[in-house]
């Protein structure tokens, strides 16, 4: 019989059991091959409730509430299994809309009563077609992703900050990278979805607060000498926003580096901030008591509203790339970029644009007085060597 912790793959030999009723409900299964039975004892007889079979998923409601199997299932030929254990679901379900999570509570609750009541299981459920592909590619990339995160396989560019006023560099992001042995360089947007979805997020980006404050140095003495007003920026994740020891995390491995805590921001997304604003808000608060900088990205893009921002603890605004852009062609935008200046210098904080690709917008931005700049016109975002070498061709940034 096959217990936690589980391979990737199950290979059970026809007549080996998969898990008995009454054992502990730690994980689904999904049928990649042959067949497995169901079966219940009732008056010391042997019943077979179900014959699965490829595409079947057995076992979830165990592995959704945690109670003990209301069936046992065996292999009645060779068979392949892939496990999706009770912690992989739990994370996506924290990551989930609070209603969603209402509901499948009380799906899982009716369907005990029902089973209670009618005494005739239904522990399986067919995942059809597409599903049942998307089930196993999500699974598998999931467990490809924890295995990078372990192996060591990300790692962080930078891409520079400049002053617009005068070219000279002022900070960077840091924008992560997976180095996959066999798919190559894997950008943010193909693993940053499911990083969320399953909760390994919470890792990756704790992983790059360390790596960015580790480098943050380094950086800054590529910077021609001006480490003092160099800062370094950091995306932070949605659910980092839930965690309670976030804040506290990032300020205890600042002080450990011993660097200045006004030299590391986090870039928070406006949408991000309005899909939790206490939370937030809370988290926010937290990050400025310990002085460290915050960073509203996308901003332009999240539709909060002005009195809600003027309420944040907020350092910085990132002027989303799609009002960058369209910047020479459309007066609407040229007035929205506007309008968001001049709510920073309310605000009294800085405004980065982001995505500027030509001289010509850097050019305007620096006329309506936007303080820095950002995008494939300076450099694209650079590996760590690249980035210190380029930083060394530029001249030294003025002292702020
Ligand atoms: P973002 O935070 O808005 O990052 C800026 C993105 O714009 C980067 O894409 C950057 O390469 C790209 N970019 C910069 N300048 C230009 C330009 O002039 N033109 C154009 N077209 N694009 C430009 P990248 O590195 O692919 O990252 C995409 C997104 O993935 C990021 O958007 C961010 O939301 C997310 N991301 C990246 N690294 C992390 C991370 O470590 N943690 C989290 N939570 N998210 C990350
Ligand atoms: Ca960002
Ligand atoms: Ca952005």
């Amino acid at each position: 019989m096959f217990t936690a912790p589980y391979p990737e793959n199950i290979f059970l030999s026809a007549g080996t059991m998969l898990f008995n009723e009454g054992d502990e409900g730690n994980a689904a299964f999904l049928i990649k091959s042959r067949s497995i039975e169901v079966f219940r004892f009732r008056d010391d007889c042997e019943q077979v409730v179900a014959n699965l079979g490829p595409g079947d998923l057995l076992g979830e409601m165990s592995a959704l509430d945690r109670r003990p199997r209301t069936a046992g299932a065996r292999a009645t030929a060779d068979s392949e299994l892939v496990p999706i254990t009770a912690e992989q679901i739990d994370r996506r379900i924290a990551g989930a809309d609070p209603v969603l999570r209402l509901c499948l509570k009380l799906a899982t609750e009716r369907f005990r009563e029902a089973v209670a009541e009618a005494d005739t299981p239904r522990v399986a459920t067919k995942a059809r077609g597409g599903e049942l592909g998307a089930a196993f590619d999500l699974i598998e990339f999931e467990r490809d992703l924890d295995r990078g995160l372990k192996a060591g396989e990300f790692e962080l560019f930078y891409q520079p900050i400049v002053r617009l006023a005068d070219g000279g560099l002022a900070g960077c992001e840091g924008l992560a990278r997976w180095r996959h042995p066999t798919r190559g360089l894997v950008p943010p947007c193909d693993f940053i979805p499911t990083a969320e979805a399953s909760g390994l997020i919470e890792r990756l980006t704790d992983w790059c607060v360390a790596e960015a404050i580790g480098r943050r140095d380094a950086l800054a003495g590529g910077a021609g000498g001006a480490p003092d007003g160099f800062f370094v920026t950091v995306n932070v994740s949605g659910r980092d926003l839930a965690r309670p020891q976030f804040a506290a995390g990032v300020g205890a491995a600042v002080s450990e580096a011993g660097i200045s805590p006004a030299s590391v921001k986090l870039e928070i997304t406006e949408s991000m901030l309005m899909a939790n604003p206490d939370g937030a808000a809370k988290i926010l608060s937290e990050l400025r008591v310990r002085g460290l900088g915050v960073a509203i990205d996308d901003f332009g893009t999240g539709y909060s509203s002005l009195s809600y921002l003027a309420t944040l603890p907020i350092t910085t605004l990132k002027i989303d790339r799609s009002f960058v852009q369209a910047l020479a062609g459309s007066t609407v935008n040229a007035r929205i970029v506007q309008t968001i200046l001049r709510l920073a210098d309310e605000l009294g904080i800085a405004a980065v644009a982001e995505g500027i690709e030509d001289a010509a917008a850097a050019a305007t931005l620096r006329q309506m007085g936007c303080t820095y700049g950002q995008g494939y016109h300076f450099a694209r975002p650079l590996p760590f060597p690249e980035f210190v070498a380029w930083a060394q061709t530029r001249a030294p940034a003025p002292r702020a």
